[in-house]
């Protein structure tokens, strides 16, 4: 993937984009750490010394973001960061990862990645080891949403300013620590571009004119916001256009390819044509879900619509080639670089008031027309 390009060019455009919100999502007890480690990329370098000197704000610079800053030598010299993902193996937050590391490393810190492998008590025990190695700051994208209470406890405790990212907790989560933000999309936006794509479309989704759109929904992981608001927002975009919708099927794909194509295999054989759209909460089914509408003799934009979120490289080809209806860029880049530039912030001695502490990318719609901007 052209990453250097996306990095440089949407990132840019879309940190313009950036609005403060609070935003709503769960809240329940935390887990438990249990004892182990993951494996680490550390790459130190220089820093750039452009972003240096934002970053350690001198008397004369004064840039809007760090006017309260008491500079530290973490921003001024780098600085080591740890980095908690819930875990690689995720198509998304691959990109993401990648997003994060040619910026930060780019800025001269000095980063080290940790694989979350999709359980709380290892990312726990992980957010610990960082902090007793002393890191600057961290950067968490919380294996849970509900473990955030947790997290959020023992960041504090520490006095470590926080950065989470892609899974939002609840804003009177955020507010018991201020330097602590959160960077990500709101994902009611992105449900609603779905139902947008699909009402685009020459027949709004109703493919077999009985006046009503038949369909599937392939779902994350539900404990997760983004999966939660798509499933919701992307029918009820359907339905504020005044459209009747039925449900035949919704089950759980965990944001997984092979899962996608499961559930959609098993969906075709048992609704077969009744199927006019295919709603995933994320690209990696959508693409899964592909293989298995093509095995089953269907075709995208004909007899079957799919659309799903994130704007991976394999589907904007897919988009592009017709056997896609459409997605949703979840821009990686933007919030990438968003989530560096709110470090930056905290690092700089800046604190966010509660009911201020999550900062939106944008989402964008993706269909044929404007595909080429984004490959
Ligand atoms: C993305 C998914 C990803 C998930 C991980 C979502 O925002 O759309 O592709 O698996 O984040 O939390």
């Amino acid at each position: 993937m052209k990453l250097f390009g996306k990095v440089t060019a949407m990132a840019m455009a879309s940190m313009m984009m950036f609005s403060l919100a609070a935003c709503g999502g769960d809240s329940a007890p935390a887990q438990d750490a249990a004892a182990t480690s993951g494996t680490s990329e550390a790459a130190p370098e220089e820093a750039a010394p452009a972003e240096k000197e934002e970053a350690a704000a001198p008397e004369e610079a004064a840039p809007e973001e760090t006017e309260e800053a008491a500079p530290e030598e973490a921003a001024a010299g780098g600085g080591n960061i740890g980095v908690c993902i819930y875990k690689f193996d995720d198509a998304f937050m691959t990109t993401y990862r990648n997003a994060l590391q040619e910026i930060l490393e780019g800025k001269g810190y000095t980063v080290t990645f940790m694989d979350g492998k999709n359980d709380q008590a290892e990312q726990n025990n992980q957010i610990n080891n960082f902090i007793a190695q002393g890191v600057d700051a961290l950067i968490i994208n919380p294996v849970m949403t509900s473990a955030a209470d947790q997290i959020i406890a023992t960041v504090k405790d520490a006095g470590v300013p926080t950065v989470l990212i892609n899974r939002e907790p609840t804003a009177d989560q955020m507010s018991a620590y201020d330097k602590l933000v959160y960077v990500g999309c709101d994902a009611r936006q992105s449900g609603t571009m779905q139902g947008e794509l699909i009402l685009d479309t020459e027949n709004k989704g109703d493919i077999n004119g009985d006046g009503k759109i038949s369909y599937i929904m392939i779902q994350g992981d539900p404990e997760n916001v983004d999966a939660q608001y798509r499933t919701e927002y992307s029918v009820k975009a359907l339905t504020d256009a005044g459209m009747e919708v039925e449900e035949l099927d919704l089950q759980r794909g965990d944001w997984d390819r092979n899962r996608g194509q499961e559930i959609a295999q098993n969906a075709l054989a048992k609704f077969g044509e009744d199927i006019e759209v295919v709603f995933c909460n994320n690209d990696d089914m959508a693409i899964g879900a592909l293989q298995a509408i093509q095995a089953a003799g269907r075709t995208v934009n004909e007899d079957i619509y799919l659309v799903g979120v994130d704007a991976l490289d394999a589907a904007l080809n897919e988009v592009a080639n017709g056997n896609m209806t459409g997605t949703v860029l979840n821009d990686a880049n933007g919030q990438a670089a968003g989530a560096v530039e709110a470090m930056e912030a905290l690092l700089g001695g800046k604190t966010y008031a509660a009911g201020e502490q999550s900062i939106y990318v944008d989402y964008v719609k993706v269909t044929p027309d404007n595909v080429a901007d984004f490959q």
